[in-house]
Order: C-alpha cells, then structure tokens, then sequence
C-alpha cells in the first residue's frame, strides 16, 4: 500500500487553467485577457534591449558559476534599495536598510511572512477586499490569521476610501496592514498621494505594521512616482516596514524570478540583526538564491547608459499600457457602452471591468475573449489590432 493512498487533489489555480482552455481553443480571434503579464504589440513577451545587451556581455564573459551570499548579489541588492528609496534617502546612509534578493516578488512575500511570524507571532494581517489570491495564500502557509479591509467599490469602480480608512482603524495594535504599492492586482484602482499619507497617518496612529508589495513600479506613473507609498512611509515616524518588490514585470524577466525583500528598522543594529535572521530562513529554505537574472539586472542598473536604456523602454511599456486603456474607452464608447470609461482612470496591468460571471462566460463561449471570472482583465495583453474586436465583443455581452 502507499503512504499517498490517502492523498487529496487540489484543484489547479483558476488562472492558470484559463490559459490551458485559451491555449486548446481552435479560433484564429481568441484572445488571452486573463494572463498577468505584458505582451508587446506582436503578442510576444518583450526581451528589453538593455537586458540583452547584458545577457550579451554575461556569455562572452562566461564567468564561473559560483554560489552568491545567502542574501544575494549585493550589486542587485544596493541598487534595488536605491530604486525604492532613492539614492539620497537618508534610511540608506543611517544603515537602516536591508535588501535581500529572492525568488521574485513571491519569494518576498514568503521569506517577508516567515520574518514577521517570528517577529510577531501572534500578529494578524489583513490585506485589500479583493487582492492579489497568492497574498492569503502566502500568509496563510506561515500561519498569520488573514482578515480583509475595504478596499474596492464595486459602484464607483474605485476605492472606498472612507470604508478603508475605518476598517484600518479598527485593526489592533501590531497588526500587519498588505498594501499594494501601485498597480493594485486585481482591480488597477490605486491610492492618491494624498490618500496614501492619510493612510500612512493611520497607520502610525494605531501602531500597525506596513507591509508593500511593489510589483510593478514604473509600470504607471514612473520609478519615483510609483513609489510613493515607500517614499512616504520612509519619511514619516514609523521606524520599521517591509517592501517585497519585483522585477518581473519591470525587467520583462518573468521566469527569472527576480524580487528582493527590503526591511526598514529602526537603527542599524536592529537592522543587522534583522537581516541575520533573513539569512537563516533562507539558508534553511533554498540556502541562496540564484544568479542570472541578478546579474541581469544588476548589470542594466548598474550602467548609465543601460539604465538610461531601461527607462526608456520601461516607459514605452507604461505609455503603451495608457494608449491601450484610452483606446479601449474609445472603442467602446463608439460601439455604445460608454459606462466603461473608468478603464483609463486605473492604472497597471490590470483593470476590474465589471463584467458579471455570465458575461465572461459569454465573452469565451462566444467571442473566445478570456477573462477572469471575477471580471479582471489583463490591459497589457490587448493590442491595436484586437481592441476593435474585444470592444465589440464586450459591448455586445454588456448590452
Ligand atoms: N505581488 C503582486 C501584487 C503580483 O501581482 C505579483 C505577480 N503577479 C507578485 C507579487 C509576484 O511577483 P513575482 O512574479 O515576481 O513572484
């Protein structure tokens, strides 16, 4: 007999298996909007020209592979503090700062939940009604407790700023607060600079632990504008936070599995103490992480003249992303659905149109538009040439 007699099936992610229908559907005008990734105009995922112009140099050189520190490369990892903070912040030269590369954005979250759990073991954590699905999964495996707080109108199709405001100040003391720093996953409706402060005052208010998971900066506004969440946290008075950050989406280096873990504490001691006991979950985790896409990003960082390259590229991406939601507006309007104008009022990848369960099911059934049960659509995969169609299409299942 097996020891997996008695073993139980867990049904595959709903995302995921959306693909797998999109990939088996026979017609030639299907298109994918349920994916969480950016394709170029060409529907292909777009290699960065500075990323090849590193990964170029990197085979020339043919380095010997060796084993990077527990905590990472440190050129990835200094000149990842330097994008989230910028290079002035005073945080960097007090030495309050610890970054730690991992694998992407969700080995940040993991190895972050790990240090919190032990950090406050009886902690909370309450993340946005609705988030990123992963985000409770994540909190959930350490063992935190997993509440909500308000954060999506589905009326206004934007935030319930004064619901959130309230359900953050009911949370006791030392509960840890998720909070997307841009580009909010799965409804691409984000916090105003204003907002961000009234929240960040409540915040300090109530002694609540923040928490950011930035996986898209640059993906809106910009690199700094983006930022503003950790920007702000950094000048205020609470003394300790967490940033998970990506590179995923920024980089175009999906399966490199690019993200760092930076944690802010209150002095450099507690900042070196906190980062020895990263190191140790790690070491028992993956014992360290992995090196290419480090030193691929690292190397366009690391060069002015790259860099300069990134950003310009990155900033097509985001002024792409702009076009296509204006553009879907547009179309839509001229096919008689101009309740849909909210689209280019949200920002990133994402958008929660609206639509029911019914009427995604018809948008596959009968247009092979794929979308998100709950309605979230992927901006990022639409294109010039299919905006036409999927307004249509969207149109006629909202009539
Ligand atoms: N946080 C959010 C909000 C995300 O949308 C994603 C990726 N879809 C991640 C974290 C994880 O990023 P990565 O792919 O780098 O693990």
């Amino acid at each position: 007999s097996s020891f997996f007699a008695n073993v139980e099936l867990v049904p595959g992610d709903p995302i995921l298996g959306l693909t797998e229908a999109y990939n088996a559907d026979p017609r030639t005008t299907k298109v994918n909007l349920g994916v969480g990734i950016y394709y170029d105009e060409a529907g292909r995922i777009p290699v960065l020209d500075a990323v090849r112009e590193v990964e170029q140099r990197l085979a020339a050189e043919a380095k010997p592979r060796g084993y990077l520190p527990i905590d990472g490369m440190p050129d990835y990892t200094k000149t990842t503090r330097e994008l989230l903070f910028g290079v002035e912040s005073p945080l960097l030269a007090a030495g309050r700062v610890a970054t730690t590369q991992t694998v992407g954005g969700s080995g940040a979250l993991r190895t972050g939940a790990d240090l919190l759990k032990k950090v406050l073991p009886h902690a909370t954590i309450a993340i946005s009604n609705p988030s990123w699905e992963n985000h409770r999964a994540v909190f959930g495996a350490v063992g935190f407790e997993v509440v909500d707080y308000t954060y999506f109108d589905a009326a206004t199709h934007g935030i319930d700023f004064a619901g959130m405001l309230a359900d953050l100040r009911k949370l006791e003391a030392g509960t840890v607060v998720l909070l997307h720093a841009c580009c909010h996953n799965p409804t691409g409706a984000d916090l105003t600079v204003d907002q961000w402060r009234q929240v960040i005052e409540v915040l300090r208010e109530r002694e609540l632990f923040p928490f950011i998971d930035m996986a898209y900066q640059g993906f809106d506004q910009g690199i700094d504008e983006d930022a503003a969440a950790v920007r702000l946290l950094a000048e205020s008075d609470i003394a300790t936070f967490v940033v998970a950050s990506s590179y995923s989406k920024s980089f175009s280096l999906y399966g490199e599995r690019v993200g760092a873990l930076t944690v802010v504490s209150a002095d450099a001691d507690e900042s070196k103490r906190v980062q020895s006991q990263i190191k140790r979950i790690i070491r028992a985790n993956y014992s360290s992480p992995s090196t290419h896409g480090a030193a691929l990003v690292a190397g366009v960082l690391g060069s002015t003249e790259l860099r300069a390259r990134w950003e310009t590229e990155l900033g097509q991406m985001r002024e792409r992303i702009h076009a296509l939601r204006a553009g879907l507006v547009e179309k839509l309007v001229a096919n008689g659905a101009p309740e849909f104008a909210f689209i280019s009022e949200q920002a990133g990848m994402f958008s929660y149109s609206g639509l029911s369960r019914p009427q995604v099911d018809r948008l596959r059934d009968e247009f092979g538009i794929y979308a998100v049960g709950t309605g979230r659509i992927c901006v990022a995969a639409l294109s010039l040439k299919n905006l036409d169609y999927v307004a249509e299409a969207v149109a006629a299942v909202s009539r």
